[in-house]
C-alpha cells in the first residue's frame, strides 16, 4: 500500500508498504481522509522520536474485523492503545499506560496510508450526517472538549485563548459554547477573522495588554514553547493555565518558579472524549469547513 513514512529524519511516500497485520481484537480500516495536525509537523522536526507512518486524525471504513458491528462501517478512532493489563489500564487510564502505543505518534503506524489498523474498542461509529471532512476533526475536537472535562468553566469567568491555529479555532468554538467571557488572541488576522465571524472576541497578540493579569483561565494552544511564558503574563493569581502546546523544542524550566509563587494551577491536557465531539458536529454546532485550506491525494 502507499504510505507516508517518516524515517531517519526523512518524510517519504512509500509505494509498497506492507498492509498492517490485524490481530484478533483489531480492525483493518481503509482510510478515506486524514488531517494534517501541528503534531505531525512537530513529529517531522523530531518530536517524540517517532519513526513510521505519520497521521492520527482520520476517517475510514472498516474492511476487516471480528466485531460484526464494525464491519463495513465508517469510523473514527481513539489514538491511544493501552496494554490493557497494567494498573493504569485497569483504572481506566489507558491513555496514560506506560506501555501504550499512539497512532502515528508513538510506536504505532498512523493513518496517512491506504490502510490503518486499530483495536476494535478504539473505534467509534459515525452518524451519516457527519461528513468525511467533518469526521477528520473528531480527534482534535475531542482534544478541545477535554478542556471542559478538566476545568469547569463558568459563565462569569474570563478566558484567554492563545493561538489561532486549527486546534485554537476548535477550542474557541467549544469554549464559546460554555458561555464564558472568551478572548482569542493570535498572530494571524485572517484566522482571527474566522473567529470574529462566529461572534468571538479576538485580539492580535501584540495588542494584548501585557501584565493585565485579569484572566481566570488561560489556554495555551499557541504551538510555541513560549506560550506558557505568555500565559503566565496574563493569568490571574490563583487562576488556571491549560496547556495544549506540544513542541519539539525544549521548554525553559525557571518559569516553574513563577507557577508555584502565583499558585497557578497548571493543567496538562491531551486527548479527549469523542461522543460530545461527534454530537456537536452532527448538530452543526461547530463549523470546520473554513479550516480546510487544501486537499491533496496521498501521492501529492
Ligand atoms: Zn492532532
Ligand atoms: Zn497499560
Amino acid at each position: 500500500m502507499k504510505a507516508l513514512v517518516f524515517q531517519n529524519n526523512n518524510l517519504e511516500l512509500a509505494q509498497e508498504h506492507p498492509i498492517p497485520d490485524v490481530g484478533c481484537n483489531d480492525a483493518l480500516i481503509k482510510v478515506i481522509a486524514a488531517g494534517i495536525c501541528n503534531t505531525d509537523l512537530e513529529i517531522i522536526k523530531g518530536y517524540m522520536n517517532f519513526s513510521g507512518i505519520i497521521g492520527h486524525e482520520f476517517v475510514g471504513r472498516v474492511i476487516k474485523s471480528r466485531d460484526t458491528r464494525l464491519c463495513g462501517k465508517r469510523v473514527v478512532g481513539q489514538i491511544n492503545c493501552g496494554c490493557g493489563k497494567c494498573p493504569l489500564c485497569i483504572k481506566g487510564l489507558d491513555k496514560h499506560c506506560p506501555n501504550r502505543t499512539v497512532l502515528g505518534i508513538l510506536g504505532r503506524n498512523g493513518a496517512m496510508a491506504e490502510y490503518v489498523c486499530l483495536p476494535n474498542k478504539n473505534l467509534r461509529l459515525l452518524p451519516d450526517n457527519v461528513s468525511d471532512l467533518q469526521a477528520v476533526f473528531v480527534e482534535p475536537l475531542a482534544a478541545a472538549y477535554e478542556i471542559l472535562e478538566q476545568a469547569a468553566i463558568k459563565p462569569d469567568q474570563s478566558v484567554l485563548l492563545l493561538g489561532d491555529g486549527k486546534l485554537g479555532q476548535l477550542i474557541a468554538q467549544v469554549i464559546r459554547l460554555a458561555g464564558c467571557k472568551l478572548t482569542a488572541a493570535g498572530k494571524h488576522p485572517e484566522k482571527l477573522a474566522l473567529l470574529d465571524a462566529c461572534g468571538i472576541k479576538t485580539v492580535i497578540l501584540e495588542q494584548l495588554d501585557v501584565d493585565n493579569r485579569l484572566y481566570d483561565i488561560v489556554i495555551d494552544a499557541s504551538g510555541s514553547a513560549s506560550g506558557l511564558k505568555l500565559a503566565l503574563k496574563h493569568v490571574s493569581p490563583c487562576g488556571k493555565i491549560i496547556l495544549k502546546t506540544t513542541t519539539a523544542n525544549k521548554n525553559e524550566i525557571d518559569i516553574l518558579n513563577k507557577i508555584v509563587i502565583d499558585e497557578v494551577t497548571l493543567i496538562g491536557s491531551r486527548c479527549g472524549p469523542y461522543p460530545p465531539a461527534i454530537k456537536a458536529l452532527a448538530a452543526n454546532l461547530i463549523n470546520v469547513s473554513p479550516l480546510v485550506t487544501s486537499q491533496y491525494s496521498l501521492s501529492q
